[in-house]
């Protein structure tokens, strides 16, 4: 792979985001399958598959994943209705970054909505949190677009600490919401005044 240090800082800055949102939501998202449990639940739905007497839990997990092997290796899939044309993967916390990073540059930086139409085609578990968690840490995104859009609170507060100086120090803090995760942003414009 190419050496591409820029890219690697937004996987990473992903990742932390990714880290903190499943942290605080444990127990209340339904799109993150680190690799662990993803492997736990194709064992789950392999042994209630070959169940004679299913319970409502075997049904439960059979109306929501099945497994597909492919490449001899075994992947999750949501259960293949009649009119289905194609595979709809589940993928793991690990994979994510690639997929959307992937379907990103594909849209040509498309937009969330443009993405989340372009991830449903072939996977089930990119959700609208995660596009945007993505979507915020893409810099040329974040450079092209401003960062106050509608929705989004913006506040510039100013600091006359150094105005006496000549200087005013202009703090905007911007906040941006992704499901209820809040980020704020600091952005600090330094002004030298010629008083
Ligand atoms: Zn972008």
């Amino acid at each position: 792979m190419a050496c591409n240090p820029g890219k690697f800082s937004t996987k990473q800055k992903f990742n932390k985001l990714l880290e903190e949102y499943l942290i605080k939501h444990r127990d209340d998202n339904n799109f993150a399958l680190i690799p662990q449990k993803y492997d736990s639940v194709v064992q789950e739905v392999k042994e209630s598959k070959v169940e004679k007497s299913k319970t409502p839990r075997d049904l439960r997990r059979l109306a929501r994943y099945d497994v597909l092997v492919v490449s001899d290796r075994e992947k999750l899939i949501q259960p293949l209705k009649k009119d289905d044309a194609a595979v709809s993967y589940y993928v793991t916390t690990e994979e994510l970054f690639d997929i959307i990073d992937e379907i990103h540059q594909k849209t040509g930086h498309g937009g969330r909505n443009r993405m989340l139409h372009k991830s449903k085609i072939k996977y089930c578990n990119i959700t609208r949190t995660a596009v945007m968690m993505y979507l915020s840490v893409c810099e040329d995104c974040q450079r092209k677009r401003p960062v106050t859009s509608k929705g989004h609170v913006s506040q510039t507060i100013l600091s006359k600490t150094f105005a006496s100086r000549g200087q005013v120090d202009l703090i905007d803090m911007q906040s941006k919401e992704i499901d209820g995760f809040l980020i704020v942003v600091e952005l600090i414009f330094a002004i030298s005044l010629v008083l």
